[in-house]
């Protein structure tokens, strides 16, 4: 049960929390309408950081707001830790993990989530990076590794442990590849005394011929000579297919062994069960 009181007041459910939802709940604050916030986590997420996460630059709870904080002591708002599972236009109702609730106005910006473009395999089997809970998962996974290539005794283990292969050549692979590259520099010598960092390589995989291609050429240019300076493997114009025995697989047929497969190769929108395919349009956004 959602448990909302109905009241004279028109209601407005926003559903998802991000900086498009959370920043229309705060116009919303001294209007005339009751506003529900709904979000399947209870903190807000500021995603521009989560590569800091990832890299143990920062701790999760540095880039994480309780909602209940941010809306605190509001008058005629209401947050509710839920999931959408359908909406019903028609009878201006959706349908939660908690109960249904009616709404006069629904705002969805439940915002994106990583695109797999239809490869179930790569899906099930690769490391995301488009929430802070996936930012932790992929910091475990790579400290583990880390530990387990110091004590491990054969060297084709070791090369799995130690390769890096991300996948995506936009702005989450540019920063997390740059991230993972300091971390080799100035943090692993002091805590992996042990380690050769030198054995430690980052690939950075994209498919089109330059990295940041959303972005102007000359951006492109600069970006791939610092990582490169840094010490990335950067493959251009290679498409990774498929990921078996610890290895990457490339379209070529070529080979990189790795345990930390990371995919941050495209977006979608974040889908809603029951709604129509032909009201959608590119990457899944309502039309
Ligand atoms: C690694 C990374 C780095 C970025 N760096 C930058 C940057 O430097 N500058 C910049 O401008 N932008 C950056 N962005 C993009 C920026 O974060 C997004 O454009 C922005 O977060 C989109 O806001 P949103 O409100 O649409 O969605 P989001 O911020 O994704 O919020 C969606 C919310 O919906 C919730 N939700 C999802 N599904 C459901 C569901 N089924 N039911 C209920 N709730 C749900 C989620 O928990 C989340 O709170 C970055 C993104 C990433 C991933």
């Amino acid at each position: 049960m959602i448990n909302i009181p109905q009241t004279e007041k028109k209601r407005v459910i926003i559903v998802g929390g991000g900086f498009g939802g959370l920043k229309l709940a705060r116009k919303l604050e001294n209007s005339n309408f009751q506003v529900v916030l709904i979000d399947k986590n209870n903190y807000h997420q500021f995603l521009p950081l989560i590569y800091q996460v990832a890299s143990s630059g920062m701790e999760s709870s540095s880039i994480s707001f309780p909602f209940r904080k941010i809306v605190q002591s509001k008058k005629n708002f209401f947050f509710r830790l839920a999931e959408i599972r359908a909406v019903f236009p028609e009878r201006k109702i959706i349908q939660t993990s908690i109960g249904k609730v009616s709404y006069d106005y629904l705002v969805f910006a439940a915002g994106t989530t990583s695109n797999f473009f239809g490869n179930k395999h790569i899906e099930e089997v690769a490391i995301p990076m488009k929430n802070v809970s996936e930012a932790m998962g992929l910091r475990n996974a790579l400290l583990s590794n880390f530990e387990r290539s110091i004590t491990c005794a054969g060297e084709n283990e070791k090369r799995e442990l130690l390769n890096i292969v991300i996948v995506g050549g936009g702005a989450t692979g540019v920063e997390i590849a740059g991230a993972l590259s300091e971390m080799k520099r100035f943090v692993l010598p002091k805590d992996y005394p042990e380690m050769d960092k030198s054995e430690l390589q980052i690939y950075l995989i994209e498919a089109v011929d330059r990295l940041l291609p959303g972005m102007d050429k000359h951006s492109s240019v600069n970006v791939e000579k610092y990582l490169r300076r840094m010490g990335i493997t950067i493959l251009l114009n290679h498409r990774v297919v498929d990921y078996k025995d610890n290895n990457v697989i490339l379209e070529n047929g070529d080979k990189i062994p790795t345990r930390s497969f990371i995919w941050v190769s495209g977006i979608t929108a974040v889908p809603i069960g029951n709604l129509n395919p032909s009201v959608l349009g590119i990457g899944g956004r309502i039309q």
